[in-house]
């Protein structure tokens, strides 16, 4: 493993993988489920999102893949709950652009652990991994406002 590599799955990275929060998904009508894969990697996630009120109550994640997806699903459900819907997909954009090394606009301080996913960007076939669990929770939110 190249030291390059050995810096991108960081502690915190690898605390995530190992001992992942809010993993397990609950049989709740209140649950609204979404399924990604990327075949490209072998990552297979679920996120489930709880939405009271433009309030996102809750997130689950479960599935399996490499360390910078399962971790990222655990890193995005710490940092995107308890937050309003549009402050919660604002964030996920900012981590898009935290991938991908962009420069990040705006208030970034919620952004929490998800930050140290900026070293993906020196790996462009991981952004998918990265991102995955977050897309996922975007689709889940435009599909929960829709009414599916
Ligand atoms: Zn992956």
């Amino acid at each position: 493993m190249s030291s390059n590599l050995q810096n991108l799955y960081r502690q915190v990275i690898m605390d995530h993988y190992k001992n992942p929060r809010n993993k397990g998904l609950i049989s709740d009508a209140g649950y609204h489920d979404v399924h990604l894969r990327n075949p490209t990697c072998g990552d297979d996630v679920t996120i489930s999102i709880k939405m009271d009120d433009d309030v996102i109550k809750d997130i689950r994640h479960e599935g399996t893949g490499c360390a910078i997806c399962c971790s990222s699903a655990s890193v995005m459900s710490e940092t995107l709950v308890e937050k309003e819907v549009g402050d919660a997909v604002r964030l996920a954009h900012q981590f898009y652009d935290i991938v991908k090394g962009e420069e990040v606009l705006g208030d970034v301080e919620d952004m929490g652990d998800a930050f140290v996913y900026q070293g993906v960007s020196q790996f462009p076939a991981r952004i998918k991994c990265a991102t995955i669990a977050w897309k996922a929770f975007e689709q889940g939110i435009s599909e929960l406002k829709e009414g599916k």
